[in-house]
């Protein structure tokens, strides 16, 4: 059942969204050579706490940290350490996301870390252009299919690949309720998109192929054949009329 949020529920999403952001804006600040990825997961741990929210991920399935910080050929679920030092040229991918009054805001960004290659900026244009594909389709009228079709057309056309195993979703008071949202065509047309639906829109963006593999961790997800992977996420709510970003500034 995909859960159609009350005008009261929506504004505490928006909080919740806006502390995902301003947490997401603040490490965009602090992430540079030389810092460690659990640097970056005590300060968000902080910010979000001081605004009287909580980190969703910390202990949701047994997930040991704050947030999650993907580095490189890393996709998602990356576990913040004090040994893994960002370096020049990297990439890393940060999930934040944080519950205010029981509703949750869900977003993540990929950075560059100083001076990233042509084709790590061009993975990371396209994969935020891909969000962005996504997210115009949130609205009434449009089905779940057309958000995943047209992410998996935006980075497909510029000769990337998307991933399969791990898909968007509803959110709320919960972390993943319904539907998945798949960042490629299902072959069916989904829900039809009502407002009041929120969802956490999120293509996962490989530069070689889809396939995936977990590291010993069990948490750390990469590509299997080693290349790049880029993901950005918004909570998007649907309107009576425009898509609204509730993960925003
Ligand atoms: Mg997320
Ligand atoms: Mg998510």
């Amino acid at each position: 059942m995909i859960v159609l949020k009350s005008k009261n529920e929506i504004a505490l999403m928006r909080e919740a969204g806006r502390i995902a952001a301003q947490t997401l804006e603040e490490l965009r600040a602090r992430i540079k050579p030389g810092e460690t990825t659990l640097d970056l997961n005590n300060f968000a741990h902080s910010f979000i706490t001081q605004r009287n929210a909580k980190p969703a991920f910390k202990g949701y399935r047994g997930f040991p940290a704050s947030i999650c910080t993907s580095i490189n050929d890393e996709i998602v679920h990356g576990i913040p350490n004090a040994k893994r030092v960002l370096r020049d040229g990297d990439i890393i991918s940060v999930d934040v996301g944080a519950v205010y009054q029981g509703f949750i805001g869900d977003s993540a960004w990929t950075f560059p870390v100083g001076a990233i290659s042509a084709d790590a900026k061009k993975l990371l244009e396209v994969t935020e252009g891909a969000l962005w594909a996504g997210i115009l389709l949130a609205r009434p009228g449009k089905y779940l299919e057309d958000i995943s079709a047209a992410v998996q057309d935006f980075a497909e056309t510029r000769g990337y690949n998307v991933v399969r195993e791990y898909v968007g979703h509803g959110v709320g008071r919960t972390m993943h309720e319904e539907p998945q949202i798949p960042n490629y065509r299902q072959g069916k047309k989904g829900p039809l998109l009502k407002p009041g639906m929120t969802l956490a829109i999120e293509p996962m963006v490989n530069a070689g192929a889809w396939e995936t593999r977990t590291l010993r961790d069990k948490w750390t997800v990469v590509t299997q054949d080693g290349k790049l992977s880029a993901h950005f996420e918004h909570t998007v709510l649907v309107t009576e009329t425009e898509p609204e970003i509730l993960t925003k500034l």
